[in-house]
């Protein structure tokens, strides 16, 4: 017991005022209210809290009449009040009902009881509630030893977990992020469950997936979680090709296969560069089969985009004795704003198994790139100091694909010699070549 009256202690200094005060108001007028989910684990874990969602026994209208300025946030009658800029998320407690196809529940009934509402959350950690019943004092609801599993560290179903997991596939993607993200061990029985129920992952939308697998690449090691979602069998039903990567050759390097140099590759990369640790998920696989996995996992166009260029770019070569000419290419090839990005991936690429450059040809590389762009170099046709307009004007070019032809090897020729891009010059370049394709067009 003492151990969680030390938690009760450390929760009610954890709760900032403005949720105390949301907690006052609705207490004011007749309702139960607490803290549930995510803040409270959390902070038990020692963890900096994100979002304060509180649950009541009042109904959505009554919270909405309660909290003057208050909206619906989507159809499950879940009401945002902002204070202070901030929104916080209060729902009225419920359990669900109907669940249809292994996937969210169809529909949902209010109740009056928080137990109730704890008992239809996925995992003991997350069902915790700190708050208080109409006119009585704070206290912390954990009906589920919550509080047991999160010192002990442990991720544990509520309830059955072969059913919970049959209730919501999701549940099983969200127990390896979980593991992943707070550093928890999966219970015996939770795993079992997970791989017993693991093939109905397939029922879910790529956009659940997707996002799942998002928050477990922010993981700060998200190795812990994709191993996990290896040997129960998840990843085989989102990612085959991923999967595959078990028992595979990787570079030829003794005692490792391409997906432990493929988890060695998303560790190395830095958690704050997500589109990097994706890129380092799928690298394996090519350029087609990731723009094809993306896609399914409904992966947004910027993000995606970023990396299926990644991915076929990153075994660049680094050969000391390329020209400058060479290195802009390089960079015009890849993009100048993917640079970062792809020597991120290249760097995470070689910790992970026998660098193919040394890290001083590297570097000396990379310094070589940044001389370029720090110079000014013309690498796109906004920098040419000539455009269609003046061809037109001052050499008689006609509007069409043409024109754009000229403008393009003008700019192949600047890369090639950045001392011919200057007005007079490029004039006279393009005079040459709108003649060499009249004679063309001539013939
Ligand atoms: P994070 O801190 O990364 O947001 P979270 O656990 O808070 O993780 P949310 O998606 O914000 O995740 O969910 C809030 C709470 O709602 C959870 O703590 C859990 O109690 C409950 N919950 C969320 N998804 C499910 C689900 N699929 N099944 C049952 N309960 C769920
Ligand atoms: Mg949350």
């Amino acid at each position: 017991m003492a151990g969680s009256e030390d938690a009760a202690a450390r929760v009610a200094a954890a709760v900032p005022r403005t949720v105390l005060c949301l907690i006052e108001e609705l207490g004011a007028a007749g309702h139960a209210a607490y803290v549930v989910g995510g803040s409270l684990r959390d902070v038990l874990l020692g963890r900096p809290a994100k979002d304060w969602d509180l649950a009541t026994d009042a109904l959505p209208e009554r919270i909405l009449e309660v909290f003057a300025g208050s909206v619906y946030e989507n159809a499950f009658g879940t009401v945002v009040v902002r204070r202070d800029g901030v929104p916080f998320e209060i729902t009225t407690f419920r359990t669900d009902h109907d669940y249809a196809d292994f996937r969210r529940p169809h529909r949902v009934t209010f109740g009056e009881d928080v137990v109730a509402d704890l008992a239809r959350r996925d995992f003991t950690v997350n069902a915790i509630a700190w708050g208080r019943a109409a006119g009585g004092q704070p206290v912390l609801v954990d009906p589920f030893h919550g509080i047991e599993d999160v010192e002990a560290r442990i991720l544990c179903a509520v309830g059955d977990p072969d059913a919970r997991f049959r209730e919501d596939a999701l549940r099983m993607l969200r127990a390896v992020r979980l593991a992943a993200q707070l550093g928890l061990t999966v219970e015996a029985a939770t795993l079992a469950a997970i791989r017993t129920n693991a093939g109905l992952v397939a029922h879910l939308s790529g956009e659940r997936v997707g996002s799942e697998l998002r928050r477990l690449l922010e993981a700060r090691a998200p190795s812990v979680g994709l191993r996990l979602a290896r040997e129960t069998g998840l990843l085989a039903v989102i990612a085959p090709d991923l999967a595959a990567e078990r028992g595979a050759a990787a570079h030829g390097i003794p005692g490792q296969d391409g997906w432990d140099h493929t988890l060695r590759t998303v560790d190395a990369v830095p958690a704050d560069r997500p589109v990097v640790r994706l890129a380092a998920l799928v690298h394996g696989i090519g350029a087609h089969r990731t723009a094809a996995l993306l896609r399914r996992l409904r992966t947004p166009r910027a993000i995606a985009d970023v990396v299926v260029e990644l991915v076929p770019h990153h075994e660049f070569e680094v050969d000391p004795a390329i020209t400058d000419a060479a290195v802009r290419r390089f960079i015009v090839r890849v993009g100048r704003d993917r640079v970062d990005d792809l020597f991120e991936l290249r760097r995470a690429d070689d910790i992970a198994g026998w660098p193919v450059a040394d890290d001083a040809a590297l570097a000396t590389f990379r310094a070589r790139i940044d001389a370029e762009l720090a110079g000014g170099a013309a690498l796109d046709l906004a920098a040419l100091h000539i455009d269609g307009s003046d061809l037109i004007r001052e050499l008689g070019a006609t509007e069409g694909p043409a024109l754009g032809r000229v403008l393009d090897d003008l700019l192949d020729r600047v890369i090639d010699e950045p001392a011919l891009n200057e007005r007079a010059t490029l004039l006279r370049l393009a005079q040459g070549m709108l003649a060499a394709m009249d004679d063309e067009a001539r013939a």
